[in-house]
């Protein structure tokens, strides 16, 4: 069987380090905040060049702190992909404002800036783009469509940890970016986990005063905030993984690019990043009319694939709205994810070319 993606090998691969992180954070005696969280937030700001790095429970709430320390609520509109995962949607609907669905690119699955002007209406108040699938939007147009009309841009960077556009990282180039250290992100924690970067002061500060109870002192507290603190476990753990995430990413990048070269005569529809995109293979997201099929024939050959996602949020029972969305749906119908990850063995990435080149159906 080859695994979708095996967590348990990025454990074991950095074991007695991440032993020893968790063995001192245990000992400190500082169970929240402290030095290992305010250690991960320096070396996570750092990495991806924004000024400050705020952590927080989990990526959800990270989008949700951004657009109520934006101020961004009910009457407000905001855009978001019709084909990304729910959260984008939800962290929006928390705050009380309305997310509204803004079709991909069907050769990128990212939202572009042409896309997101269409959908403006005079209650638009913030873009959020999504990186999706590690695969930067294009963030330098969409920055400056939102400056020409005065919104914000909350770039969901859950899937990015690590991406480049045009070379530079991904993690400044809007207002705020926002990210999930899920474990099977690229950079994930052993448990939830979640971060906010930004290079504004004030609003980094507004951040981290609504994660903590509204409370920059303790017992007075401000604002009604909320309780969305990264874990000094959790933060003393992706301290570690951080420093092996650039060579992670270049492994995922060795696996796409096998797949790539082997499957251009399948006539598979295969990911297409920019030439200015330097993604960083959260997921490689395949796309065939018969999926289910595929999806069979795989899994008779002892591959695991998944499907990211099969039904677009504006679908679910949670958003059921009547809307009519129809690259979202498409895509919905016909993506199939292969397995992808750091310790994917070469011979493993041999099986999953051997049986998708195999397929009859193609
Ligand atoms: C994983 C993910 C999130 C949510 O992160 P959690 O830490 O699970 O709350 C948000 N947006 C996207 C695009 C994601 O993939």
């Amino acid at each position: 069987m080859v695994p979708f993606l095996d967590l348990q090998r990025s454990f074991d691969a950095l074991r007695p380090e991440i032993e020893a992180a968790v063995a001192t954070s245990l000992a400190s005696g500082r169970y929240i905040g402290g030095p290992e969280v305010t250690g991960f937030e320096d070396a996570f700001a750092r990495y991806t060049g924004a000024a400050h790095c705020i952590g927080v429970g989990n990526g959800l709430d990270a989008i949700r702190l951004v657009l109520d320390a934006l101020g961004i609520g009910a009457g407000d509109e905001v855009l978001v992909p019709s084909n990304t995962y729910i959260a984008t949607w939800l962290a929006v609907s928390q705050c009380g404002a309305t997310p509204v669905p803004v079709e991909p690119d069907p050769v990128t699955h990212n939202v572009t800036a042409a896309g997101l002007e269409a959908a403006l209406t005079p209650r638009t108040r913030a873009l959020i783009p999504v990186h999706l699938y590690g695969c930067p939007a294009p963030i330098d147009d969409i920055v400056a469509l939102a400056g020409a009309k005065g919104l914000f841009v909350i770039e969901d960077a859950a899937q990015a940890h690590g991406a480049r556009w045009k070379g530079d990282r991904i993690g400044h180039h809007g207002h705020a970016a926002t990210w999930s250290f899920y474990p099977g992100k690229n950079l994930g924690a052993f448990g939830d986990g979640g971060a906010v970067t930004t290079d504004d002061p004030d609003l980094a500060a507004r951040i981290r005063l609504l994660g903590n109870y509204g409370s920059h002192e303790r017992y007075v507290h401000d604002v009604q905030g909320v309780n969305s603190r990264l874990d000094p476990v959790q933060a003393a753990i992706l301290s570690v993984k951080l420093a092996h995430l650039d060579a992670w990413n270049a492994r995922r990048g060795d696996i796409a690019a096998r797949y790539t070269d082997a499957f251009a005569e399948t006539g598979l529809t295969l990911p297409a990043p920019p030439k200015v995109a330097d993604p960083v293979w959260h997921l490689y997201v395949l796309r065939h009319s018969d999926r289910r099929h595929l999806q069979d024939w795989l899994s008779q050959q002892g591959i695991q694939t998944l499907i990211h996602y099969p039904c677009p949020p504006h679908k679910q029972a949670a958003y059921a709205t009547g809307a009519v969305l129809p690259i979202a749906e498409t895509l919905a119908d016909q993506v199939l994810s292969l397995p992808i990850g750091p310790q994917m063995t070469d011979s493993e990435v041999t099986r999953v070319i051997e049986a998708v080149t195999a397929y009859p159906g193609v």
